[in-house]
């Protein structure tokens, strides 16, 4: 009988944040693949994890996949991980998924954290619509999702990292002009903090002060004011 593919969110800063289904799923299986086996190594020692660990990450995966989907049939369980968060998120996975599926392997989520809901929901922007757009391309296509996302009747979602979101605000306002933003940093870790206001301002907050973390952008739809104290 073939095994199970589990796809376990784990925490995007602090260690505490693992569900206990998690913990277990962890516990249980025989071998985690996991996108940087050293990141992970602190996680599974925290909880005494003994589990094997094997490497599935961006320049590996498809080796990986044929290898790891040979394991399920074989009947092993695996559980895949990445860095921080879920799997799948701006982080590899799909196509060790889709090969799965294709074989009628059973693939089960174990939910956990992940940037974009946990910043959603302490953004105090409107979050009934949004677009989750992860990273953006570096150079080339980026004018291209800049006009695609602009008039989107939605709050856009952008990962990014500290040397290039002074960058990132920049383009932003550029292309769309002085739209209202919430920059969440370091969720669930000591230095976490979340500004709102308009972009102009978060431009001159991080000129003033060195953009250090990891961050997720939220920019309001087109004409969206904050409501006046
Ligand atoms: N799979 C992950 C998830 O579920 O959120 C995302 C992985 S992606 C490679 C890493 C990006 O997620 C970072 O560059 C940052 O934009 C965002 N991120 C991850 N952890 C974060 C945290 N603790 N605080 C703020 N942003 C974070």
């Amino acid at each position: 009988m073939c095994g199970t593919l589990y796809i376990v969110g784990t925490p995007i800063g602090n260690l505490s944040d693992l569900t206990h289904r998690a913990e277990t799923t962890l516990q249980s299986v025989d071998i985690i693949a996991a996108e940087d086996t050293r990141v992970s190594r602190k996680l599974l020692n925290h909880y005494n994890i003994q589990t094997p660990l094997i490497s599935y990450h961006d320049k590996n995966e498809m080796s990986q996949a044929q290898k790891l989907v040979e394991r399920l049939m074989s009947g092993d369980n695996i559980a895949l991980i990445s860095d921080a968060g879920t799997p799948c998120i701006s982080d590899p996975g799909y196509r060790l998924i889709h090969s799965a599926k294709k074989l009628h392997i059973e693939v089960i989520t174990i939910p956990g954290p992940s940037a974009v809901t946990a910043a959603l929901s302490i953004s105090g922007i409107p979050t009934d619509h949004y677009y989750f757009e992860g990273f953006l391309p570096l150079k080339k296509g980026r004018k291209a999702r800049f006009e695609l996302l602009e008039s989107l009747p939605a709050t856009i979602v952008i990962y990014e990292s500290p040397v290039r979101i002074l960058r990132t605000l920049k383009d932003i306002e550029r292309y769309w002009g002085n739209r209202v933003v919430s920059i969440c940093r370091e969720l669930t870790k000591i230095y976490e903090e979340t500004i709102v206001g308009m972009i102009k301002d978060s431009i001159q907050h991080f000129e003033k002060s060195k953009p250090k973390g990891e961050f997720v952008l939220m920019i309001a739809k087109q004409g969206y004011q904050l409501e006046k104290e």
